[in-house]
């Protein structure tokens, strides 16, 4: 008998997988390299089984504790955002299933990923190496404090929306590097913005409005 946790890999889901591909390129991703690794990467394995078979439908999902895998676009998105960028070290703050570090993973060399939920965070390093992702380190902390010493970071990616960037962060944040994040505004809105340093100034950039779960303080073990 198969492992359960391989069940899925192999052929059986390249169509789909193509299929959402072909979607996310119709919806505006334009990088090949997104689009490759999306259409290569079992999604449906960071799922639980129950959920496993609607993993490549447009959606976000439920991971548990409240918490939800991204749909394939705005992964897409933000993955195409962090690699716009000059090639340095990433920083992903809300690490939660491991599908978007997976995808990162891919194709950035040197990444760091943070999540504040123990049962999270132990789930997505058996998942990442069980893929044979050797290049992300992930920590059992609080982000809003980043990683102080694998600083400074060409960018910082937050998969959880604040109404302000932690100060760590933008301190963590190398000189021309990015943040990518959902802020919320004043109306609850949430916006993905891009937001630069420039010495001691951020240049702040609205993209999209997009729909994420609230980035918390405190770690739960
Ligand atoms: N990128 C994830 C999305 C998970 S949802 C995926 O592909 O599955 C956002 C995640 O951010 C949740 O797992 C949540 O627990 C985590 N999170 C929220 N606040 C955090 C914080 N301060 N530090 C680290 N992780 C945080």
């Amino acid at each position: 008998m198969r492992s359960p946790d391989l069940r899925g890999v192999g052929m059986t889901s390249q169509r789909t997988r193509d299929r959402m591909a072909e979607r996310l390129a119709r919806q505006g991703i334009g990088d090949r390299r997104v689009l490759q690794v999306m259409a290569g990467e079992p999604r449906h394995l960071f799922l639980d089984e129950a959920l496993s078979h609607r993993a490549y439908e447009d959606t976000s999902l439920p991971i548990g504790h409240g918490q939800t895998l991204s749909q394939p676009w705005i992964v897409a998105r933000m993955t195409e955002l962090v690699i716009q960028e000059t090639p340095g070290r990433v920083l992903e703050i809300g690490t939660g299933s491991g599908y978007q570090t997976l995808v990162l993973s891919r194709l950035v060399t040197e990444l760091w990923s943070v999540e504040r939920i123990n049962a999270l965070h132990r789930r997505a390093g058996e998942r990442l190496r069980l893929l044979g992702v050797h290049n992300a380190r992930l920590r059992l902390a609080d982000g809003g404090h980043g990683w102080p010493e694998a600083a400074p970071f060409a960018v910082i990616l937050l998969t959880a929306c604040a109404s302000e960037l932690p100060m760590p962060l933008l301190a963590q944040l190398a000189d021309g590097g990015v943040i990518i994040a959902p802020v919320a505004g004043k109306d609850g809105c949430q916006w993905l913005m891009r937001v630069r340093r420039r010495g001691d100034q951020f240049e702040k950039q609205r993209l999209e409005p997009v729909r994420f779960v609230p980035l918390l303080e405190g770690v739960i073990r």
